[in-house]
Parts: C-alpha cells; structure tokens; sequence
C-alpha cells in the first residue's frame, strides 16, 4: 500500500470514522470538502476538522474528491440535498469552477467557508480562512538569498523557478511573494533563471503534480546545465520538492563535490522533514492547519449561533466579485535548525517518526 493511502486509512480508523455515523440530535451539517488525500496536508486538515465540528455537536459530512472538479461539484450538490446542512467549508480544487454549485448552497441559505484557498467569481462565499499567503512565497523566497549568501553579496547564481496549480489562487500569491525578494537579484544579474522562464504562465504547475515539475526541471537541466551549475530552486511545495529532488539526483547532484541546490517547500509533510533532516531538501513552511481547522470551527460555530466570525483582513482577498472577509495565519519557515522545535514539541509530528 502507498504510504500516503496507508496514513489516511490508520488516521481514518484512528478517527474512528466519527462522520460516518450521523449525530441524531445534531446542531446541523457542516459539509466539509477537500481536495485529495494525495498529500497528506489535506488529510491532517480533514480530520481536524471533522474531531472539532463533532466535538462542538456539529454533524460533520467529510468527502475528498480526488482532485479531480467534477467530483468535488458533484460531492457538493449532493450535500446540498441534507435536509440539516448549514455550512459548506470547502478546499477548492479549481476555485473559479464552484460559483453555480454555490449558487444553488445559497438559494438554501447555506453558508460557505473557503477553506485555505480562494473561491473566485462568486458572491456565495461568506468567509476565507486561510494563512497569510504572499508571506509563504516571501519565506521562500528569502531563505534562497539566505542560504545562498546573496544578501552578503555572493553570487552570481543560477536559479530554477517552480509555481504551483494556476487555478489555485494561492499559487499566484505564493509566486508573486517570493518574487517580490528574488527580483531585486534578478533585476541585478546576481540570481540567473538559465531556462529564462519566469511568470506564472511559464512556471505553474497544473495540479500541484510533482512529476509534472519533475520532467519540467529534467528538460531545462538537460537543454540549459550541461555545462553549469544549478544552485537553486524555487518550489512551492513539498509533493514537487521531494520530485525536484529525484530529478537532481540522477542528474548527479548531492554526490561528488557536487551538492544538492537549495529547495524551498511548503507544508512540513513528513518525506520532507525527513529530506531536511538528512540535508537535501532545504527548508519548507510550516503552516498549523491544526490552527486553521480551530479558526474554521469557531467560524462555523459562530455563524451558526447568529454571530459574527472574527476576522483579520477585509482587503487582501478580491475574488473577482466582492472582498472576501478573512483570518490570516501565519507561517513559519522550518529547517534543520528549528524543526524539532516547531512539529515535534508542538506535538505536530512524534518524535518516534522521525527515527
Ligand atoms: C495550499 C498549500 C499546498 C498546495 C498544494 C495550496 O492551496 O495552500 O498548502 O501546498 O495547495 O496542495
């Protein structure tokens, strides 16, 4: 069994599948729908949510789709149809592909939550819980300047860039923050895109597909460092690290007087805390999303006992048809030197998975 299957199906037992057995007496439906159980962030994220919103009485419907929009549209108007659904809290695949399903949530006065990531061009969602985005990409962004010494007027270096899903709202927030550090050096010739492709229309990656980037890098290491160096990588998150990493490797970094580049990520997920502690992967952000299913639960529950969630931001978050009220998070940078602090003695990850 893939590893990943193997942690969700033990999560799920541990959870004692706690929404598979409707509450008879509940305070209504939360719906709660995610993305995929591909990577492990979203299933942390699911469970959470699904142990808060039972705890607090709630009847919590959890339902992934496999990444895949038709399914997540069908999951939704299928939990339209519960007679007691209340709240809809939903990690978009595509966030521009929901505004007619949401359409028919509010006829029914359903509320919506977006959960981490944007629902764009509709007015049916009420709040977004999410971290604060473009401070992710800055993270990223500034550990490559650190690490490489550019910021103590090091370089020229050669760098690669990797953006995320370009239906994901947060790809382009994440990207446009890390560039918001790293242009400055391209702009001075200190930091060198060999491949030239910079933009989010050159550099996304559909999906989140860690193997879409893979033979991405493997086409620009064969067609551009032949004959050079590449120092650094630009990756957004940790399922394209870890495959980012793989194609270096069999092109010969990380052996022979020739090390690894530096890599960025993004979500702590376990392959690369292991990858950080064994000095290959560089850094990724952490982002509690024990926290965000805590800010999303006490949104729920305020919503529904009539008053008005807490919120952070009333600015940042346009969604192409009204400014979505929202609660900000914030990230962390996580390396060698601060991982054991900031996923084991928070009591994110066991010590014991580490050995
Ligand atoms: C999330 C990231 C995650 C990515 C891929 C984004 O929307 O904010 O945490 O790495 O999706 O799943």
């Amino acid at each position: 069994m893939r590893p990943l299957r193997r942690f969700f199906l033990s999560a799920v037992l541990l959870g004692s599948m706690p929404w598979a057995h409707a509450q008879i007496d509940s305070k209504g439906g939360v719906g709660i729908l995610m993305p995929t159980i591909t990577s492990q962030r979203w299933v942390v994220d699911g469970l959470a949510m699904v142990r808060a919103m039972d705890k607090l009485g709630y009847r919590p419907d959890l339902k992934y789709a496999n990444d895949d929009i038709a399914t997540q549209i069908a999951q939704t108007e299928e939990m339209l149809k519960a007679g007691d659904m209340k709240v809809l809290v939903i990690g978009a695949i595509d966030g521009s592909k929901l505004a007619p399903v949401l359409q028919k949530a509010a006829e029914k006065k359903i509320k919506v939550i977006a959960y981490d990531r944007l629902i764009r061009d509709t007015p049916h969602v009420d709040y977004y819980a999410t971290f604060d985005n473009f401070q992710v990409g800055v993270l990223q962004g500034s550990d490559i300047i650190e690490r490489l010494g550019l910021d103590k007027g090091k370089g020229p270096f050669n760098i690669e860039l990797f953006g995320g899903s370009a239906d994901d709202n947060n790809a382009f927030f994440f990207y446009d923050g890390a560039m918001s550090v790293l242009k400055p050096y391209i702009d001075k010739g200190k930091l060198v895109v060999g491949s030239g492709q910079i933009g989010m229309d050159k550099v996304s990656t559909l999906r989140w597909s860690g193997s879409v980037a893979r033979a991405r890098l493997t086409q620009i290491l064969d067609k551009y460092y032949a004959k050079q160096r590449l120092d650094a990588l630009l990756s957004p998150y940790d399922g394209i690290s870890m495959e980012l990493i793989t194609a270096m490797k069999k092109a010969g970094y990380g052996q022979g007087g020739q090390p690894l580049p530096v890599v960025t990520g993004q979500d702590a997920e376990m392959p690369s805390v292991r990858s950080i502690i064994r000095n290959e992967q560089s850094s990724t952000v952490f982002k509690d999303n024990r926290e965000l299913a805590q800010v999303v639960t006490t949104m729920v529950d305020a919503i529904l006992s009539g008053k008005k969630p807490t919120i952070n931001d009333e600015k940042t978050y346009n969604n192409g048809q009204k400014v979505v009220p929202s609660f900000l998070l914030k990230p962390l940078k996580v390396d060698l030197e601060n991982w054991r602090a900031a996923l084991v003695t928070s009591g994110y990850y066991k010590a014991d998975q580490f050995r």
